[in-house]
């Protein structure tokens, strides 16, 4: 089925062919790009900003992986089953932890260097759920930042991998039986390529990451606006798990008024013994939960939430003074020099800290070799849902999950170029003239998505609070629709197509999280507060009616 509404934008002014276009240079992205490669495709990486403004260059912590001694798979797997409450699908993560070692691996074969010990083993620490010392980090806290480092130096040193910076994928184009053809894009600046353009590629690869920016505070860059989710909806693809917004419980406070990326204590900070507390010292994780302080993430945000309310607070503190400024400065050096940037000091003083959003466990659905319902849309990172994370994902396994799912991306496409199966696409220009053109809402609907989102449908929720947010957001395409019918639409730029992609996926999210009548893992009902497996354990499928609106379907059970 072809794509029944695109955004407004010009009609496309330069076209380009590759074989395969990847959207994103994060880790799931330059990892199928570098993949595809080695298979003798051609490919191309569409990238917002710069190569590696994503959410993977901030990574802190490390990535999941059973590579300690005594640890398995297996027990990887349990850990992981028992975060995603109940919705995890087991053979996603089945396929997650036993391929997840050797993408490690493959990741340092590329370039990127873990922290060793003496040995030269692979240092691990724990987080928030693993029962097992099985995370591996560099440069102390910034795995991230070295994983980007490592993969943007393998892309660049390949000539014959396009990279286009700057430039902001619009849309999905497909061939006359509906199958993904290539995309429309912006390319900011001057330059060969500049302005509204089209890729024709024989497979298109969405790795566009996270969606944070849809709430006030987040812990994700500027560029996670939800572009790929809202691109696929768009495009005629299936979106589930939307309502499981993961809530990073520790993200440092910087004041009531603060917006946008916030910066976050990792929760490897507390796997080294950092103590949850409130302003009189007390620790309010014991007695919580068997693990205190590095209890599923879902479980500690809920526990802050909760002491911020019983004590009507904004914050909570997290104490690591007892680390010593030795340990935090070889540990941490990252969150050490955040926090200082910011006038505190963890060595001598308790770091304030709150609930932000922090990672969709949702996304574009997709099969095992992800691939969406959309035949040639391909979809990997924390844009898709493989079914890995369930209700909540477990720390660190989303890095893992890009590499593993990235690879199997490749291997397909490369399995279909071996067999044949991957022919060169025309594009259906009739198809694409004819979607209906989204009125766009003006620049300053960003933030009043992400006040309506933080208000309505953040933490805690309910059907009061989540009816509200709908309003507004209904109010908001109202308004955008208006100034087309007064002839005084929007301009079709970065700033409105952004504000036009977070408005469609805040409403969808609204809708999935309105309808889950329970709490389950990182979804929050203040009105449902207990878990109801005889109802919900199903997940609520996302898709565009004729109207352009989301609606949210439950599963078959
Ligand atoms: C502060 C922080 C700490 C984290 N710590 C950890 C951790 O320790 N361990 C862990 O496993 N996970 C962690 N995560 C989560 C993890 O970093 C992300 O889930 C993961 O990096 C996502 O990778 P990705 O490749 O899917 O997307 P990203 O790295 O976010 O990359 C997305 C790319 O898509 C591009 N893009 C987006 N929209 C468009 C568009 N319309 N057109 C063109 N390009 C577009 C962006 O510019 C970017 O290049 C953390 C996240 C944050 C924010």
């Amino acid at each position: 089925m072809p794509a029944t509404h695109r955004l407004t934008a010009p009609a496309p002014g330069w076209t380009t062919t590759t074989d395969v276009v990847v959207v994103g240079s994060g880790v799931a992205g330059l990892t199928v790009a570098l993949n595809v490669r080695e298979a003798g495709l051609r490919a191309v990486v569409v990238t917002k900003a710069m190569l590696d403004d994503g959410s993977t260059r901030w990574a802190q912590g490390g990535i999941a992986a059973a590579l300690g001694e005594g640890d398995t798979p297996e027990q990887h797997l349990d850990d992981t089953l028992v975060a995603g409450a109940g919705l995890c699908d087991e053979e996603a993560v089945r396929t997650l932890v036993t391929e997840g070692p050797e993408a490690v691996r493959h990741l340092i074969a590329t370039g990127a260097a873990f922290d060793r010990g003496d040995d030269g083993e692979i240092l691990l620490t724990r987080e928030g759920g693993h029962h097992r010392r099985r995370i591996a980090h560099a440069g102390g806290d910034a795995t991230g930042a070295e994983i980007s480092r490592a993969l943007v130096t393998a892309v660049r040193s390949d000539p014959g991998l396009e990279l286009i910076e700057h430039a902001l994928v619009l849309d999905l184009l497909t061939d006359a039986a509906g199958h993904a053809a290539g995309l429309t894009l912006h390319v900011m600046g001057e330059g060969q390529r500049d302005g509204v353009g089209a890729i024709r590629a024989r497979a298109v690869v969405l790795a566009t990451g996270g969606m944070g920016q849809v709430f006030s505070a987040t812990t994700n860059p500027a560029v996670s606006t939800g572009d790929g989710v809202a691109l696929a909806l768009r495009a005629g693809a299936e979106v589930t798990d939307l309502e499981f917004v993961q809530f990073h419980p520790t993200v440092l406070w910087l004041g009531p008024e603060a917006e946008g990326q916030q910066p976050l204590v990792s929760e490897a900070v507390r796997g080294e013994g950092a103590h949850l507390v409130d302003a009189t010292g007390t620790r309010f994780m014991l007695g919580q939960h068997e693990l205190a302080e590095l209890a599923p993430r879902d479980i500690v945000a809920k526990a802050i939430t909760r002491q911020m309310q019983l004590r009507g607070t904004e914050h909570m503190y997290l104490d690591g003074r007892h680390f010593g400024a030795e340990m935090w400065e070889q540990r941490f050096p990252t969150i050490l020099a955040s926090c200082r940037a910011h006038g505190i000091d963890p060595v001598t003083e308790p770091i304030p800290v709150a609930p932000a959003a922090h990672y969709a466990s949702g996304g574009v659905r997709t099969d095992l070799s992800g691939r969406t319902t959309v035949p040639g849309l391909y979809a990997c990172g924390e844009v898709a849902c493989t079914g890995v994370h369930g209700a909540n994902r477990l720390a660190s396994n989303s890095l893992l999950e890009g590499l593993v799912f990235a690879e199997r991306i490749a291997a397909d496409l490369t399995a279909r170029h071996r067999a044949d199966d991957l022919p060169e696409r025309s594009v259906d220009v009739a198809a694409a003239r004819a979607a209906h053109p989204v009125p766009l809402p003006a620049p300053e609907a960003r933030a009043e998505v992400q006040r309506l989102m933080s208000r309505g449908a953040g933490v805690l929720r309910s059907a009061a609070s989540m009816a509200d947010a709908a309003a507004g957001l209904t109010l908001l395409a109202e308004q955008a629709v208006a100034h087309v019918v007064e002839e005084k639409p929007a301009d079709p730029r970065v700033e409105t197509w952004e504000a036009a992609n977070l408005l469609l996926v805040a409403t969808a999210l609204v809708a999935a999280a309105a309808q889950r009548a329970e709490t389950r893992g990182c979804h929050w009902r203040e009105d449902f507060p207990e878990r109801d497996d005889a109802h919900w354990q199903r997940h609520l499928i996302l898709t565009l009616t004729a109207s352009g609106d989301p609606v949210s379907t439950p599963e078959e059970q």
